[in-house]
């Protein structure tokens, strides 16, 4: 390279001077020719040392300039990093070379106030120009040599900032936008929003926010695996993109929940046009990797200002009428209405003092004995849950609070505690000598989803000195069903050891009843809806009669439930049913009471 050796030299010698310890030490007196050689040999060391530093860092980019700021030494990594080579920029203007347009009068004025005033170039994040002409993001720091003299030389040391950039532009995208559909996330969208909901603030405008859920999504991800779920949720997201405005506003908010918001809408008639398009974009089947998938979607609708002035506000309304639309089963859809947040709110205080239930004893069970319809005798009971929150006076229904229980996870802990108080109250009966009577357990759903339940119940018994043919179980036809291997593994194994194992409110699940061969079950318990119209509706009876014949050809025990009245029994017993449990032989009753029960007639006779 012409000149750029001496060049550097010279500057060398500059900073040399200046130095960092490489420099012939100034107090010494150079008294022979041997002490001339070795200074000389010094300075040659020190200047390739320090020049071999330069050339070799690799992200440093250092360039030298002139008093015109043309190019007097230019490194590896400026190379690199602009796109000249050292012999291109030799020579060359600063602003010819790495200056973009605007700041081209800037950068010349800033240099000329330098030298002439002394004014030094802060050292600054700056966007400089590559050799293509793109920009190159790089932190700048600038060094004045020879300021005071005729040839001052600037040098600007650059680093490379383009791997920061890129990361922080890369944060900034996984922080604002969903990474699958490319949708601004919740949080983003949020704030959208918010500045969408000023904007109809002041235009008086409405706004409407369409809240979708895919139905049965996970089904999708199970049966096809998760790349063609996220395939049907890049394909939704485009089709209502495709449908949208420059000014509406679209999120993915939780894996299958999208949120659309269409600003400037009034009038009912163009709210119930919008869904219709929404509800439209999934007519069409999904094309997935064998063939096609319908997909339908739960749908609610919250307005601005009727249901909520703040984004937060709006969505969780529409959430909660998506919630409600759900229930409606596939395809549902739901207009916000407040009665549906005040149940919500209502159910959430509900939560909360359920879970102080068991640590304030305001649980207890009542059992309910099932009578052979033969005999009339007492055979089993079946222990119901009961709560009396502090202060009430009266229970709250099971009804109400065990789905609850299920949704918020507490069933865990009010299940573990009623197979507790179950096996000790049936401990202390046989203790008692009441030895007859089976106690039933009823075991939800969630509970059975966690696979140590039923070992749990073993261990329960044990701890209490019981067998297995103390305390049966009752589950629902679903929770069969839809239990995975290990579950019915355990079932069998306490099948074998001799638990009964019921189902409850048999011919409201599935009722597939191909499916009763398979499961390890003792007894049917046919719900009480059958019951209830069976004198009166013949398909009733029929189911009745049905469900007791094939429960008998199975081998297994039939329960009737909830049997009211006298005409019900003689119906039964006519179907020769097991087994009978309703009002009008006993209602739950609490333990002190049963035991008076049991402890005198032991049966029921009319
Ligand atoms: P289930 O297991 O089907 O219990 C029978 C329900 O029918 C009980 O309601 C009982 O009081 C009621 N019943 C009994 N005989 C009659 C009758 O002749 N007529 C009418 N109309 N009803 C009758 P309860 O106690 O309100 O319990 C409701 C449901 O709550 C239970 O239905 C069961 O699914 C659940 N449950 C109760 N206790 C527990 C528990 O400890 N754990 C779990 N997981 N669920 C429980
Ligand atoms: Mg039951
Ligand atoms: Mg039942």
């Amino acid at each position: 390279m012409v000149g750029r050796a001496s060049r550097l030299r010279r500057w060398l010698s500059r900073i040399g001077v200046r130095g960092r310890g490489h420099v012939p030490q100034p107090h010494t007196a150079l008294t022979s020719p041997d002490d001339v050689e070795r200074v000389r040999r010094q300075y040659q060391e020190s200047e390739q040392r320090f020049r071999a530093l330069l050339e070799s860092l690799p992200r440093v980019a250092v360039q030298g300039y002139d008093r015109d700021r043309r190019v007097i030494y230019w490194n590896e990594a400026s190379t690199t990093l602009y796109g000249y080579t050292a012999d291109e920029a030799s020579g060359r203007l600063l602003e010819d070379l790495i200056i973009p347009d605007e700041m081209r009068d800037g950068m010349i004025e800033a240099h000329r106030a330098w030298i002439a005033e002394g004014r030094e170039i802060p050292a600054e994040e700056i966007e400089l120009k590559h050799h293509s002409g793109e920009r190159v993001p790089v932190f700048s720091h600038h060094v004045m040599l020879g300021e005071h003299t005729e040839s001052p030389l600037m040098f600007c040391v650059d680093v490379d900032l383009s791997d920061q950039k890129r990361a922080r532009r890369d944060l900034a995208f996984v922080t604002h936008f969903d990474a699958l559909t490319h949708l601004p996330n919740r949080h983003a969208f949020e704030t959208e929003l918010e500045e969408a909901l000023e904007g109809c603030l002041r235009r008086r405008a409405g706004l409407a926010l369409i809240y979708l859920d895919v139905d049965r999504f996970s089904e999708i991800n199970d049966a096809l695996g998760y790349e063609q779920g996220d395939s049907v949720l890049v394909e939704l997201a485009r089709r209502l993109g495709l449908e949208q405005r420059l000014t509406d506003l679209m999120s993915r908010v939780a894996s299958d929940e999208f949120v659309l918001a269409f600003p400037g809408v009034n009038q009912r008639e163009d709210v119930c046009r919008l869904v219709g398009k929404v509800q439209q974009t999934l007519r069409r089947p999904f094309a997935v990797d064998n063939g096609e998938r319908r997909v339908t979607a739960a749908l609610g609708v919250s307005l601005f200002p009727e249901n909520g002035l703040s984004a937060r506000e709006l969505i969780r309304n529409a959430d909660v009428a998506k919630n409600r639309a759900k229930l409606d089963g596939p395809g549902g859809l739901q207009f916000f209405q407040q009665h549906h947040h005040d149940e919500l709110v209502r159910q959430q205080r509900m939560v909360e003092q359920l879970e102080q239930a068991i640590e304030h004893r305001e649980l207890s069970l009542h059992y309910q004995p099932q009578v052979s319809v033969v005999s009339g005798r007492i055979e089993n009971l079946e222990a119901l849950l009961r709560w009396q929150p502090r202060g009430a006076s009266s229970f709250v229904s099971p009804g109400e609070f065990i789905p609850l229980a299920e949704r918020s996870g507490l069933i865990h802990r009010l299940g573990d505690w009623v197979m507790e108080e179950a096996c000790r109250q049936q401990a202390a009966w046989r203790r008692a000598g009441f030895l007859d009577s089976r106690v039933d357990i009823n075991l939800s759903g969630r509970q059975m989803l966690r696979p140590d339940t039923l070992s749990r119940f073993e261990a329960c018994l044990e701890r209490h000195g019981l067998t297995s043919r103390d305390v049966g179980i009752e589950l629902t036809e679903n929770v069969l069903i839809e239990a995975d291997p290990l579950v019915l593994e355990n079932l069998r194994r306490l099948y074998h050891r001799g638990v009964r194992i019921a189902i409850d409110d048999f011919g409201t699940g599935y009722s597939s009843l191909s499916y009763l061969k398979h499961f390890p079950v003792t007894a049917l318990k046919v719900d009480r809806t059958f019951m209830r119209d069976a004198p009166r509706q013949p398909e009733d009876r029929a189911i009745m009669e049905a469900a007791i014949f094939i429960g008998h050809r199975l081998g297994l025990e039939v329960v009737a439930e909830g049997v009211e009245n006298a005409e019900q029994l003689a119906l039964i017993r006519e179907m020769h049913c097991d087994l009978a449990q309703g009002y009008f032989f006993y209602r739950p009753m609490p333990a002190p009471d049963i035991q008076v029960l049991l402890d005198g007639t032991a049966g029921w006779s009319r």
